[in-house]
């Protein structure tokens, strides 16, 4: 295999796909300058704050600005909520309550959700635990759509909440686009106008030129060690949605009474400004990674999806490596080419909370952030990797170049 060839063949068949991802990418970045300057973004919005953080300008002209991007009334933007993860749990906690049921539209959620949860098991502090009930829908059409039917016909007298998650997560379902959520949200409100419809937006930033907001979801959650930090912002989280919802999570964020008013960030905010203004860059970065990956792996006649020039609605791109060796030396190929911790090796281990070994690369600036170049995957057949993320394109075919050396070594 000469993989140089390779390459240069999956490239060029590519160019209309990075095309129509470039166009998307402008007109992301002019959604975002358009923000920036309706709030007159200043270096007085970097300044750090100390204390309860009251009229903290810099927090504050943040929030605004994420509303204005995904068409809300409202949104928190914040440093202190540690992960994804913690802000989706913050969002149900703030508008479920005991004896209201959540309902799931898109089948199993994401995996550190099932604690949340309490799917299986009850782990101090779950939903269950708290009294909320729960079920899932699964997607129809071979986990292509959102079975509106089913769901309407899921929502019980006590159904407050009703989740779609836009991502794939790990699992082998295509990613929801924003418009596609369009059907569900209008007839959930027309049913029942009092549920929430909340997206778990992680990895669908920037994505499209529009958000699920924008289709009438009440609020959209989402990590800024992913898309929406652009791959600068250092750790945080953020919630977009209605006054009624944000007001509600608000109470639980801090205190019921202060809400978004408190809260303050003792260093400067400065990345988040900057990194939500590279972000339809960065996205873009990661997306011609993901498609370049799709492309070559399909020339080698494996299994990919998305296919390299479907429609995405997530950064994640699964290849099926169909042997354990395959994906152990394509992981290696990846850590090998990051820019931080290139010497170490990754290797199958036994995560806790995995049925099968686990094996992960990633070499980040930002630990653990996944719009940095990285790839994962459960050691069961057929093998498939997950890959995501890539600040840059450059690096993404570097890396690639090095996992298809380890991969042709194997042979040899
Ligand atoms: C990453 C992710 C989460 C959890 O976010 P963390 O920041 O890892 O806690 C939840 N849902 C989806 C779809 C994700 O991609």
């Amino acid at each position: 295999m000469d993989i140089q060839a390779l390459l240069a063949k999956a490239e060029g068949d590519c160019a209309p796909v990075f095309a129509r991802l470039e166009k998307t990418e402008l007109r992301n970045t002019k959604r975002v300058l358009d923000a920036f300057h309706e709030e007159d973004v200043a270096a007085r919005h970097f300044a750090p704050t100390t204390g309860y953080g009251y009229d903290d300008i810099g927090r504050d002209t943040l929030e605004r600005i994420f509303a204005r991007l995904f068409g809300t009334e409202a949104a928190i933007v914040r440093p202190s909520i540690a992960c994804g993860t913690a802000a989706l749990s913050l969002c149900l906690f703030g508008l479920l309550l005991p004896g209201d049921h959540l309902l799931s539209a898109t089948g199993a959620p994401y995996d550190t959700m099932e604690t949340v949860i309490g799917v299986s098991g009850n782990a101090a502090g779950s939903l269950k635990e708290m009294g909320v009930e729960y079920s899932q829908v699964d997607m129809c059409e071979n986990q292509t759509k959102i079975d509106v039917p089913a769901v309407l016909a899921a929502i019980r007298e006590n159904t407050k909440v009703v989740l779609i998650q836009r991502s794939r997560g790990y699992a082998w379902r295509a990613s929801v686009l924003p418009r596609d959520m369009a059907e569900v949200i209008r007839a959930v409100h027309e049913k029942r106008p009092d549920i929430f419809v909340m997206v778990d937006n992680c990895y669908g930033e920037f994505l499209c030129e529009d958000e699920p907001t924008h289709f009438g979801a009440d609020i959209c959650v989402g990590s800024l060690i992913k898309n929406a930090g652009g791959g600068l912002a250092p750790t945080g989280a953020y919630l977009a949605g209605t006054e009624r919802a944000v007001e509600r999570v608000a109470a639980r964020l801090t205190a019921p009474g202060l809400g978004r008013e408190v809260g303050s960030y003792a260093a400067s905010y400065q990345p988040f400004y900057q990194g939500l203004f590279m972000a339809p860059h960065t996205v873009c970065q990661a997306l011609k990674t993901a498609v370049l990956a799709a492309r070559a792996f399909e020339l080698l006649g494996m299994k990919t999806t998305p296919a390299f020039d479907a429609p995405r609605s997530d950064i994640i791109q699964a290849i099926e490596m169909c042997t354990p060796e395959r994906l152990i030396a394509f992981c290696q190929g990846i850590q090998a080419a990051s820019p931080v911790d290139a010497s170490a090796v990754p290797e199958p281990w036994d995560m806790p909370g995995y049925a099968d070994q686990v094996i992960m690369a990633a070499g980040t600036f930002v630990s653990g952030a996944s719009i940095e170049l990285s790839a994962d995957a459960p050691m069961r057949a057929p093998y498939t990797v997950y890959m995501q993320g890539g600040l840059t394109y450059a690096h993404g075919k570097i890396a690639l170049e090095k996992a298809l050396e380890k991969i042709a070594q194997l042979r040899g």
